[in-house]
C-alpha cells in the first residue's frame, strides 16, 4: 500500500474546485470585481448533475447542451426518467448488482466510477427508490467548462431534471457564466417552485419552458402530487416578466383535463396568447413505471381536436409532439 490517502470522488471534486480557485488568476483578471466575486460563489456550490447531453435538438431552439439535474420535488404518474426523481440514500442494492465493479458503498454513501461504468443502467432498474447511484457533485464552473467546450456548435444551454429550480443560486451562477461568452441560458420546470421567489435567477435566464401538467388543483394532486396553485402563479409571474419559453401540456387520457388546461391559460395570458409558444405534447408510455406502464397514448384525432381548441382559444403557435 502507498499509504496515500484516496478521497470519495465528491470530495476529490470539491477539493479540484478549492484547489482552482486557489490558483485562479484573480489579480490579472481583466474582468470586473463582480466577475472575481462570481467565481468565488460559483466555486463553493455544487449541485446533482445526473446528465449533460452536448448537442440536443428538443430543448428549446437551436442546438443546445443539456444540462440535467438530479431530485424532483414532485412525482409525475407519466414520468419518463423516474430514476431521476430523488437523491439516492446509499441503501446499497446497486452495488451488489453492478456487473462492472463501477459502485462502492462506504459510509451510507454510494461512489461511481465513472471509468469502470458501462452504462449497462442495471443500477438504475434495480433501484427501489427511484434514484440513481450515477450522479456529479459539479460546481457552476465545472458544468460551465464542459459546455463552453461545445460553444461552436451550440446556441445555448437548457438546465432541466428532475426539478432544476431546486438549486436556483447555482442555476444562477451557471446562467451567470454562459451569458458572459454569449450563451442562451432557459430553464425547463415543472413550475412548483416558487419563481417569484428568485428574480435574481430570471434576470439572467431568457425564459422558461414550463409544464402546465393539469389545471383543476384536484387532478393536478392526483397526477403529479404538487400544488396547481404555485403553477399557476408562476404562470402570471412569468407572463408578466415576458419570461416564458414556450408552455406544454402533456395530454395523458383519463389523467389530465387539457381542455380546462388551454382555457386556463389563455385566461392568464390576456394578450399574450397569440405570442405564446403552446405545445401539446402525446403520453408515450416509453420509459414509464407504475400505474401508468401500460396505458394508452391519445389518438390522432384528439391531439388534432385539442389544437384546434388552442388555435381557436386564441394560441396561434401550437405544435404538437
Ligand atoms: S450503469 Fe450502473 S450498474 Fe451498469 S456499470 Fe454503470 S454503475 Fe454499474
Ligand atoms: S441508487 Fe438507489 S439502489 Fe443504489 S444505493 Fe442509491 S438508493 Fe440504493
Amino acid at each position: 500500500m502507498s499509504g496515500r490517502l484516496s478521497l470519495h470522488p465528491r470530495r476529490t471534486l470539491r477539493r479540484q474546485a478549492f484547489m482552482r480557485q486557489l490558483a485562479s488568476p484573480r489579480l490579472e483578471c481583466p474582468c470586473s470585481k463582480n466577475w472575481v466575486f462570481n467565481m468565488s460563489i460559483a466555486d463553493s456550490l455544487t449541485a446533482p448533475v445526473n446528465k449533460i447531453i452536448p448537442f440536443s435538438l428538443v430543448d428549446g431552439p437551436g442546438s443546445r447542451t443539456s444540462v440535467f439535474l438530479q431530485g424532483c420535488n414532485i412525482a409525475c404518474a407519466y414520468c419518463h426518467n423516474p430514476e431521476t426523481q430523488n437523491l439516492c440514500i446509499g441503501c446499497g442494492t446497486c452495488v451488489e448488482q453492478c456487473p462492472a465493479g463501477a459502485l462502492t458503498l462506504s459510509d451510507g454513501v454510494v461512489a461511481w466510477d465513472k471509468s469502470a461504468c458501462v452504462q449497462c443502467d442495471t443500477c438504475i432498474h434495480v433501484c427501489p427508490h427511484k434514484a440513481s447511484p450515477k450522479i456529479e457533485q459539479l460546481t457552476p464552473h465545472e458544468v460551465f467548462d464542459i459546455v463552453h467546450s461545445y460553444q461552436p456548435f451550440i446556441r445555448g444551454i437548457t438546465v432541466s431534471g428532475g426539478e432544476c429550480t431546486l438549486h436556483p443560486e447555482w442555476m444562477r451562477e451557471l446562467f451567470a457564466l454562459c451569458r458572459e461568452v454569449g450563451l442562451g441560458t432557459l430553464i425547463d420546470s415543472n413550475g412548483c417552485v416558487p419563481l417569484w421567489e428568485h428574480e435574481d435567477l430570471l434576470e439572467v435566464a431568457d425564459g422558461v419552458m414550463l409544464d402546465v401538467k393539469a389545471w383543476n388543483p384536484a387532478v393536478f394532486a392526483r397526477l403529479t402530487g404538487g400544488d396547481a396553485e404555485t403553477v399557476k402563479r408562476n404562470l402570471a409571474f412569468l407572463a408578466e416578466r415576458d419570461k416564458i419559453e414556450e408552455l406544454r401540456i402533456v395530454v395523458v387520457p383519463g389523467w389530465n383535463d387539457p381542455e380546462q388546461t388551454i382555457a386556463g391559460i389563455a385566461r392568464v395570458l390576456g394578450d399574450k396568447v397569440a405570442t405564446t409558444k403552446l405545445k401539446l405534447i402525446r403520453f408515450r408510455r416509453f420509459g414509464v413505471v407504475g400505474t401508468l406502464a401500460d396505458a394508452a397514448s391519445p389518438t390522432d384525432e384528439r391531439m388534432a381536436e385539442l389544437e384546434k381548441l388552442a388555435r381557436d382559444t386564441g394560441f396561434s403557435q401550437v405544435e404538437l409532439r
